[in-house]
């Protein structure tokens, strides 16, 4: 049985993600903080197309509450195969007037809430000698953005974080990749204005969650996606062409 556990599953990627990864055989852990209802939703959805799935609460950026989180995957099901480390935040606004406590709000989250999941992952997965870490990071993160200083280092940071983890966990068959979504129709980018937005995506609208999703998807399967590590994936429709 593998298991899987998605960071903010509750919604929009994460949520996508969890469906995804349930619809081939994977349990999957369904980590919320604050939408218990949507959480069990995630769940009744799995467990209604045949598959299994827990809703588990916990904010990743606080470090008792992700090794509650991990406590709770080993005490039920003993193992963790797949690792999607998702849950996010933005406090949108320019340098100048960003606040310290939305830096320090985006980066707890996005960046050191990354590194909590991702290195109480790799304990498991390293007597394992096997797994999979999947970062959900940003096109913000590999470009920058104007309005989102705070955002785009924390998604930057997850880039370098990504690398360095699949260098020292390589040895012992676990994999780190990172996800660079360009703009996804979910509830965070619900209310901004696209008109201009859509103009720099050669593919000429936004992405799906299910399109994050199927990629996702692809980079836990064993043993398609067993050779990448280190890499960054861009799915941006276009937007940003190296
Ligand atoms: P979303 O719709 O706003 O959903 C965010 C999810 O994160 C929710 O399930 C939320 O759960 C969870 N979450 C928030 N704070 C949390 C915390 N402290 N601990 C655990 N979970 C927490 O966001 P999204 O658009 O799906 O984004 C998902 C990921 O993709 C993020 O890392 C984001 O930066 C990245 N991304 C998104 C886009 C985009 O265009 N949408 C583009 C690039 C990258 P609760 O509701 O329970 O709090």
């Amino acid at each position: 049985m593998s298991i899987a556990l998605v960071t903010g599953a509750s919604r929009g990627i994460g949520r996508s993600c969890a469906l995804a990864l349930a619809a081939t055989g994977t349990t999957v852990v369904v980590n919320y903080s604050r939408s218990p209802a949507a959480a069990l939703e995630v769940v009744t959805a799995i467990e209604s197309a045949g598959g299994q799935a827990m809703a588990v609460q916990a904010d990743v950026s606080v470090p008792e509450q992700v090794d509650a989180l991990f406590a709770s995957i080993i005490e039920k099901y003993g193992r963790l195969d797949i690792l999607v480390n998702n849950a996010g935040i933005t406090r949108d606004g320019l340098l100048l007037r960003m606040k310290l406590e939305d830096w320090k709000a985006v980066i707890d989250l996005n960046l050191t809430g990354v590194f909590l999941c991702l290195k109480a992952a790799a304990k498991i997965m390293l007597k394992q000698r096997c797994g999979r870490i999947i970062n959900i990071a940003s096109t913000s993160g590999v470009a920058g953005n104007a309005g989102q200083a705070n955002y785009s280092a924390a998604k930057s940071g997850v880039l370098g974080l990504t690398r360095s983890a699949a260098r020292e966990l390589a040895t012992r068959g676990i994999t780190v990749n990172a996800v660079a979504p360009g703009f996804i129709a979910t509830d965070m980018t619900d209310g901004l204005d696209l008109s201009g937005i859509l103009t720099q995506i050669p593919l000429g609208r936004v992405g799906q969650p299910e399109e994050v999703a199927g990629l996702v998807r692809f980079l836990g399967t064993d043993p398609a996606a067993a050779y990448i590590t280190g890499q960054v994936m861009l799915i941006d429709g276009g937007m940003i062409i190296a």
